[in-house]
């Protein structure tokens, strides 16, 4: 995310702030001075501070949910509005997503149980209702707000947790597609009803619907991009013309063929018409230097490509092109014979064309994984 600067690191993920939360900051201190002088400043950003530190980990918490599940978090960014964790991929079962959607809100309980403890007793409701007021305990206002934002994270609205939370319980009946149009319609009319409200009472609210809105809006057509590419077969989204290097060529023909072309990733074909693997312009590159130009391709080339056979749906190359780092999938036909390349730029392309076209209104068939830009979990704060 721009804007951010990295303030550490927790298990290999990088916390980062965004720098409208220091503006933030320097706001409160601003407001409160103006209001108590220099002490009601101090505890206004010392309260500010604490609050993020209970968002941190609550986002925390959904981090190392999802490395139950093997997934990592490359970082998490805080931002006025609360914290975002960016997850390399949204857990494909509904029982996982359902455990890392709660595990944030169940760490503000526990430390909302935590500071209750603390006290000796339940904190009193003017804590609860008047967050900002230095004079009532800094402990029982920090327990409160704790249980504002669990409560604020259940809304069973997207791209809150419980959004995630009624989206996972939907797909168990109704499959990955329309679970998320249901959750994000709730999100949409949850952001209009709070913008609503927000005209009439809480400026902050206007703030809080929009991003809302702009979240289930995000989510819903991250899903459309989804469905289209299951009504696609692998052979509406592959490239037919390119060039190929037979086994025998040495990696100096690769090079000139790269010179030549506009293309960077080569299919390595033998006489049978299969593919034996791909060279790409990187394992040139690493070739060149460390082999010299007379290395043969076929101990420099990638073997771990995989193929589809032609006809599949596309959604099968796409989902092998993310569980690896691929540079292609290769399209065959009957017999193993290569007749196409699928690379992430071409699939690009089609979705651009795509998205421009009305919605098919088949019903989708169930769960496919989430593409990586759909991995977010995102805790915004009320107050
Ligand atoms: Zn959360």
């Amino acid at each position: 995310m721009e804007w951010s600067v990295p303030i550490g690191t927790v298990r290999g993920t990088v916390i980062r702030l965004h720098l409208t939360f220091l503006l933030f900051l320097g706001w409160i201190g601003v407001s409160h001075y103006a209001q108590g002088g220099v002490q009601a400043a101090l505890s206004g950003i010392v309260f500010i501070v604490l609050l993020f530190v209970c968002v941190l980990l609550h986002e925390l918490g959904h981090v190392f949910a999802a490395r139950r599940y093997g997934i990592q978090t490359p970082d998490v960014t805080l931002l006025p509005i609360g914290g975002v964790a960016q997850l390399e991929r949204i857990p494909e079962k509904p029982s996982e997503e359902l455990v890392v959607a709660l595990a944030g809100p169940a760490v503000n309980l526990v430390i909302a149980l935590a500071l209750t403890l603390i006290l000796g007793g339940l904190p009193s409701p003017e804590s609860g209702t008047q967050v900002q007021n230095p004079a009532v305990s800094l402990l029982g206002r920090l327990a409160w707000v704790n249980v504002t934002l669990a409560v604020f994270n259940l809304i069973p609205a997207f791209p809150m947790d419980g959004g995630r939370v009624l989206r996972a319980m939907l797909a168990y009946r109704l499959g990955y597609g329309r679970a998320t149009k249901i959750a994000a319609g709730v999100g949409q009319a949850v952001a209009f009803a709070l913008g609503l409200a927000g005209l009439f009472g809480n400026p902050m609210l206007l703030f809080i619907a929009l991003f809302v809105y702009m979240g289930a809006s995000a989510e819903a057509s991250a899903v459309d991009v989804r469905e289209r590419s299951r009504t696609l077969t692998v052979s509406d989204a592959a490239v037919t013309r390119f060039e190929v290097l037979s086994p025998t060529s040495s990696v100096e023909e690769a090079v000139e063929h790269l010179l030549r072309t506009s293309q960077h990733d080569f299919p390595v074909v033998d006489g049978g018409g299969r593919m034996r693997g791909v060279l790409t312009r990187d394992d040139m590159i690493r070739a060149l230097r460390e082999r010299g130009p007379d290395a043969p391709v076929l101990e420099v080339m990638r073997r771990d490509i995989p193929v589809v056979d032609e006809g599949r749906p596309l959604e099968e190359a796409l989902r092998l092109m993310q569980a690896g780092t691929l540079p292609a999938v290769g399209i065959v036909a009957r017999g193993g014979r290569l007749v196409g390349l699928v690379t992430p730029e071409n699939v690009g392309e089609l979705m651009m064309v795509q998205a421009a076209r009305p919605t098919p209104r088949s019903a989708p068939p169930p769960a496919p994984p989430a593409p990586p830009g759909d991995s977010r979990f995102v805790n915004p704060w009320a107050r």
